[in-house]
């Protein structure tokens, strides 16, 4: 890859790096359903990540759209996520739209979405929803309307350009973004009430005949499920939830060495497990990247089930590391570190109700499914020979 574009993504890398304490002291203050970490968002629309995930024509960065980018883009949501998972769930999803739009938007959706990003407007993707779902409708004017309610709608009253997904009348998935700022909805915060990642503000939001320009629908229907980057982007809120493990790794070694208890034999065993669990949680995202970024490369049929299979081993495995590190974490700081002001309670419920991503059994049994029925050796999923 060529150097500077390796060393744009250093620098911004190193600004997520940078932004972890600042971010953390504000996790802290806004633990509450009606606030958001405003002031991280301002500067991370300060920064070049903001735009990064849109090509460099349109004044983007090419992250995570280009071969050699996809360890880069895993590190800066891992690092957002260890400085607030919150942070980390609003960033992967602002990521997550700019992605759809590169790969279904037409050329200019990419340039007018791009612009968006770069004046300051946060994007989202709400695909989930309970047995009130939305419905799009083709109106008259050939503009659409869009009715129904969204659950978990992370970013409420932030959010201003939200990927909405929505039945057609022959039933099929639409993507379409919606221009919050323009159009009336109402927003439900009564329906959240969860146990952590509190300032995710995940509200219900619900739509009524809110018209959609025809310029605002995205690809074609059943675009938003395909496959390898449905799945696959389940490499990104992993990234983010490692995030929170490795915050917890550092905060119990700091709250150790504060009370002197650097010692005791069984405190440094417990040490000794989460490092190694922490490192292996950047081993499997260092070869997620890679594995993306050899799909990238070359996209064929075999290597996009490969890319799948790697991508449920990682989320899976990350999944796993983060329960035992919670675990660790609260054995070794006791009750006494688990009173506020210090930060494990609030990271423990933030990663716990994070952790709980769709289709979590889906996705370890086709690790099974691959293993058991796929003609492709199994070597491929670790020697990383796409
Ligand atoms: C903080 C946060 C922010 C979020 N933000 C967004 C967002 O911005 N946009 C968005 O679209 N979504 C968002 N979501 C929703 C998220 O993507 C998932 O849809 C949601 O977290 C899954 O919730 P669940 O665990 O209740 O799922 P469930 O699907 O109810 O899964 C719970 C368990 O049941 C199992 N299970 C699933 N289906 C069945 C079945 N039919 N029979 C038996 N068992 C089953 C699962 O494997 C799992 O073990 C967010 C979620 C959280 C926690």
């Amino acid at each position: 890859m060529d150097e500077n574009i390796e060393n744009n993504y250093l620098n911004l890398i190193l600004f997520s790096k940078n932004l972890i304490a600042e971010s953390l002291m504000e996790a802290s203050q806004t633990d509450s359903t009606e606030e958001f970490p405003k002031e991280t968002l301002r500067k991370l629309k300060l920064s070049r990540i903001f735009s990064a995930a849109f090509a460099s024509e349109m004044g983007g960065e090419n992250l995570g759209l280009i071969p050699g980018s996809n360890v880069a883009m895993l590190q800066i949501l891992k690092n957002i996520g260890a400085g607030n998972l919150v942070m980390g769930r609003v960033l992967e999803g602002h990521i997550n739209a700019q992605l759809l739009i590169d790969q279904f938007g037409t050329n200019l959706q990419k340039k007018n979405f791009a612009n968006d990003a770069i004046a300051g407007h946060l994007f989202g993707v709400w695909n989930t929803q309970a047995n009130d779902g939305t419905t799009l409708r083709e109106n008259l004017d050939e503009n659409f309307l869009l009715s129904g309610a969204k659950t978990f709608a992370t970013g409420s009253d932030f959010v201003t350009r939200p990927i909405v997904t929505a039945n057609l009348e022959d039933g099929s998935w639409q993507m379409c973004i919606v221009p919050l700022d323009k159009i009336c909805t109402n927003t439900d915060p009564s329906w959240w009430n969860p146990m952590g990642m509190k300032a995710s503000r995940s509200y219900k939001m619900n739509f009524e005949n809110a018209v959609i320009p025809q310029e605002n629908i995205l690809g074609i229907a059943g675009d938003y499920y395909k496959q390898p980057y449905f799945s696959g982007g389940s490499i990104r809120f992993a990234a983010v939830q490692l995030g929170g493990a490795e915050t917890l790794l550092n905060e119990t070694i700091k709250y150790l060495r504060e009370l002197n208890r650097t010692e005791d034999p069984y405190q440094k065993m417990r040490l000794g497990e989460m490092t190694i669990l922490i490192s292996s949680g950047n081993q499997w995202l260092k070869s997620a990247g890679e594995f993306l970024d050899q799909y990238m490369i070359n996209s064929s049929k075999e290597n996009s089930e490969i890319f799948l299979a790697h991508a449920n081993m990682m989320r899976t495995a990350i999944e796993k590391i983060c329960t035992k590190i919670i675990v660790l974490c609260q054995k070794c700081v006791g009750a006494r570190g688990l009173n506020k002001p210090y930060h494990f309670e609030r990271i423990i419920r933030d990663l716990s109700t994070y952790l709980r991503q769709p289709a979590p059994d889906v996705s370890l049994s086709e690790v099974g499914t691959f293993a058991l029925q796929s003609d492709i050796s199994l070597d491929n999923l670790w020697e990383n020979k796409i």
